[in-house]
């Protein structure tokens, strides 16, 4: 039987509608709408791709947007002033560095001078606390943990008492991800398994998931015969395994065989179009939620 597809792109897309009310609600209330600076350092492709986007899913939210290009070989100094500028900005609830930075450039440190109120990508570790904390604690979650948990709430999936197994402990995706799903509290409630390289027997960590999170970034590292029949799968891996001349695109993976997958798994995300597409939608959203606690506050 063919699973349920959970689509990034339509989950997003009812996201950005709510959001646009609730800029609407605000520009009603405040006359202002969310401020978010983008500041993207040097030409990387990549880096470049990922920041256009952001910006026009700011720009079509009715964000004021500022994009900050700086030269590639902007000091560290220089890069920190501008942040401090930011942070003192009232019109700026949300500061993004795009990563990676130049290798001259402290990426850590750059991280940490963001205002913690401000730091809509939740990478600072006053938010990582807060995050630990949980409930009323947490300010900003981290966009790509955040837009899994909202994939998985709004497909439906029970998680209260669940077997969850996230493959991948990274600090910006499987580390929060299982702390989050781990809280006391809706959308979480589960018993998380934490999985990673050292991780002996991980096939039959995995056969034991009802929800089984892979961000491992290793294209195929999850077999048909790792996934309990009828259980979630959430696909976070996007890896490049070619280039289509054709489309001028990289043809891309995740870390689940999808095609076969689909007929085990009783719901699955796609890649593209899974967890990619909601990443975005949780920073605008944490922007709109960081302008209305600094409108609230004054
Ligand atoms: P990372 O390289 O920082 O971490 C990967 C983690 O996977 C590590 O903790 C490692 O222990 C674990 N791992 C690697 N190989 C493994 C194996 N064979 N068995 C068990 N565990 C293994 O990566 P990341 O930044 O967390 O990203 C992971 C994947 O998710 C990448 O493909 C990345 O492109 C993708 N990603 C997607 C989004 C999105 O928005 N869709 C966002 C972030 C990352």
């Amino acid at each position: 039987m063919a699973a349920e597809l959970i689509s990034g792109t339509q989950i997003r897309q009812t996201i950005l509608k709510e959001l646009g009310k609730d800029v609407e609600a605000m520009r009603q209330k405040y006359g202002k709408v969310p401020g978010l600076v983008t500041i993207l350092v040097g030409d990387n492709p990549a880096s470049v791709s990922y920041v256009t986007l952001k910006v026009r899913t700011a720009l079509e939210l009715g964000f004021h947007e500022i994009q900050d290009s700086q030269p590639a070989d902007i000091s560290e100094e220089a890069l920190l002033a501008l942040i401090a500028r930011y942070n003192a900005d009232p019109d700026i609830h949300g500061i993004l560095v795009q990563l990676p930075l130049p290798p001259h450039i402290d990426a850590t440190k750059v991280l940490y001078a963001i205002d913690p109120d401000k730091d809509v990508d939740g990478f600072h570790p006053l938010n990582l606390g807060r995050l630990l904390i949980g409930g009323d604690a947490v300010r900003f979650l981290p966009c790509t943990p955040a837009g899994i948990q909202e994939l998985l709430v709004r497909s439906n999936t029970p998680l209260e008492g669940a077997e969850v197994v996230v493959v991948g402990r990274s600090n910006i995706v499987g580390k929060p991800l299982a702390v989050m799903l781990g809280q006391k509290g809706p959308g979480a409630n589960a018993t998380v398994t934490l999985a990673h390289t050292r991780t002996r027997n991980l096939a039959d960590h995995c056969r034991r998931a009802d929800v089984l999170v892979v961000a491992a970034g290793v294209p195929g590292l999850v077999k048909t015969d790792w996934i309990k029949p009828g259980a979630t799968v959430i696909d976070v891996g996007v890896n490049r395994i070619g280039f289509n001349p054709e489309t001028g695109k990289a043809i891309l993976s995740g870390d689940v065989d999808f095609e076969r997958a689909k007929e085990v798994a009783g719901k699955i995300t796609p890649v593209p179009g899974g967890v990619g597409p909601m990443t975005i939608a949780m920073l605008m959203k944490n922007t709109v939620r960081s302008a209305w606690s600094y409108l609230e506050q004054r």
